[in-house]
């Protein structure tokens, strides 16, 4: 670990080089109350620095644990966060663009889950984005996992965000934890359940009826199983959420609609990614595995499996090694296709 007078120095630049280094290192800064400087934030993206849903991320994180912040405008590529005690509390934090409210509330989370009573957030911005998990991901995939663990969270949508103008605005309930479990995830089991949801807002209805079609055509689920929507929104937007649960495990798949992609396209995406999800046995998706590992290096540790581990993953592994001491170890289950990821030392025996 790299420290000048105290301080814990993070190269943002490191691995993927991205916002995930950003709000990895001030989660486990804020729960362990462990200084932080980063430098050469998003080096690894075009346009580098603080953009305004990496702000919301500092600012709420720097509210929930009364931090001590030097570096936090638009456009920063250095930070400095001296955290204090964590408070519970009612919250209300907006990214202000159409930025993804579910970064926001994943950075802040493991703090809420270990303060000392319970809390409500209240978030607003995008709530279906490309780039980032949607509320549906977070209430089906994410949040099951975190009860497993002992957490004990609630999430309700309002309206949803979409890209361009955002807006979204969901709440969640966080009731601290008790007590930390192991989470083991070895297979998926039988398949259960298949549906999808083509959600639109604001543009043609035709575009949920293609979308529709073309998902039965190529999926032949029951026609039943694919729901179309018009959902409440303060703009304009398309997705499509296919999800599939199996006895042990729920996966989300997200397509997302933009100008100038035909429905057919967004509907093909969902389903080329749920084959790429179904092409290995791992349980756990492409996006779900990095975002688990906080929580698993924070709690009782655990394992699971999961497919080629991508530069995400990598990453925060890498991160969080650098700031606490917590042994994960990466198992190579088939060729580099399914990997096991051992966390903590009942798990990773030496
Ligand atoms: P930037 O890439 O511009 O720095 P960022 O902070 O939004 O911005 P990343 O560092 O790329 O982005 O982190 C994105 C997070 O969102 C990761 O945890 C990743 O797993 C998750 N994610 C990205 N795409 C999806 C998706 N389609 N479904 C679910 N989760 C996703």
């Amino acid at each position: 670990m790299s420290k000048v007078d105290g301080i814990i120095e993070i190269d943002g630049g490191q691995g993927e080089g991205g916002g995930q280094v950003l709000r990895t290192t001030l989660s486990l800064s804020a729960c362990r109350g462990m200084p932080v400087h980063i430098r050469n934030i998003r080096q690894g993206r075009k346009t580098p620095g603080l953009m305004r849903q990496h702000l919301a991320c500092v600012k709420a994180i720097s509210e929930i644990c009364n931090a001590q912040v030097k570096g936090a405008a638009i456009g920063s590529t250095a930070l400095e966060f001296i955290p204090s005690s964590i408070k519970a509390g009612n919250y209300r934090f907006a990214v202000g663009s159409a930025g993804s409210s579910t970064l926001v509330f994943q950075t802040v989370l493991p703090a809420l889950l270990m303060a000392s009573q319970p809390s409500r957030l209240t978030l607003v911005g995008g709530t279906h984005n490309p780039l980032a998990p949607s509320f549906d991901g977070i209430q089906h995939a994410f949040l099951p996992i975190i009860r497993q663990l002992g957490g004990d969270c609630v999430a309700q949508l309002h309206r949803y965000g979409f890209y361009p103008v955002g807006a979204g605005e969901w709440t969640v309930t966080i009731k601290p934890l008790t007590s930390f479990h192991p989470f083991v995830l070895a297979t998926r089991g039988e398949l259960l359940n298949a549906q999808a949801r083509c959600l639109t807002a604001g543009i043609p209805g035709h575009v949920g009826v293609r979308e529709k079609d073309r998902l039965l055509r190529r999926l032949k689920w029951p026609d039943l199983s694919i729901g179309i929507s018009q959902v409440e929104s303060l703009g304009p937007g398309n997705s499509i959420i296919l999800q599939v649960d199996y006895e042990h495990v729920t996966e989300i798949i997200e397509s997302h609609g933009a100008l100038g992609v035909s429905a057919e396209k967004v509907a093909d995406n969902a389903v080329d990614l749920l084959r790429r999800y179904q092409s290995t046995v791992a349980p756990v998706g492409h996006y779900l595995a990095d975002q688990l590992l906080l929580p698993l290096c924070l709690g009782a540790g655990g394992s699971f499996v999961t497919g080629k581990l991508s530069e995400h993953c990598l990453t925060n592994i890498a991160i969080i090694r650098q700031l606490i001491d917590v042994p994960i170890k990466l198992e190579a289950l088939e060729s580099d296709k399914v990997w096991r990821i051992n966390v903590g030392e009942r798990y990773c025996p030496s």
